[in-house]
């Protein structure tokens, strides 16, 4: 025999199994899309799939992207003198709607010997004077920014993190504009 609300079922699991969504959130959303706005859920479904399909990660940065360079690498106003590492697509997205930031960005968000690679490649080819580490505050990433820098080995490179007014373990996206603004005028040698 069929079990009963298979397909509800399966979708409450898919909403559950998203980032921050419980049980219950998941329940209202498969209600909601299969029920009460059907017209929309079909429009969710599409645009899901239009997403997985199109968005991809930028070549030279790791920012997020529909083509193979992101918008920030391809334009050519921006500050290369200037980049900021960050550890995930999503802060640069914060940063950029902060609109307080006119450098690049590459995204590091694993440590491997190819991305460390193509960071001092990106580095070369921009001819970038100031490297910001723009990561989460905390003792992990004083470890990785020394890393970093180590690994780099760059001359006439100015290496600076972002500094006051992020408190400890707090992650970007959790900020507020102000203290950013702070933290990235106030950035400090490292
Ligand atoms: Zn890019």
């Amino acid at each position: 025999m069929k079990k009963s609300l298979e397909k509800f079922n399966e979708l409450v699991e898919a909403f559950a199994s998203l980032p921050g969504v419980g049980k219950k959130s998941a329940t209202r959303y498969a209600y909601h899309v299969s029920l009460t706005d059907s017209f929309g859920g079909l429009k969710l479904a599409q645009c899901i799939e239009d997403a997985v399909r199109f968005i991809k990660r930028c070549d030279k940065c790791g920012n997020i992207s529909e083509d193979e360079i992101c918008d920030i690498c391809a334009d050519d106003t921006r500050d290369c003198d200037l980049l900021a590492i960050v550890e995930s697509p999503k802060d640069i997205l914060v940063l950029e709607s902060s609109k307080i930031f006119n450098g690049r960005y590459f995204v590091l968000d694993e440590l491997n010997d190819d991305l460390l690679d193509k960071l001092s490649l990106f580095i070369d080819e921009n001819d970038v004077k100031e490297v910001i580490f723009a990561f989460t505050p905390g003792l992990n990433s004083d470890a990785l920014m020394m890393f970093v820098e180590d690994k780099l080995n760059k001359q006439n490179i100015r290496f600076s993190k972002i500094a006051q007014g992020v408190p400890t373990g707090v992650s970007l996206e959790n900020i507020d504009m102000l203290s950013l603004l702070k933290a990235l005028e106030a950035r400090t040698k490292t």
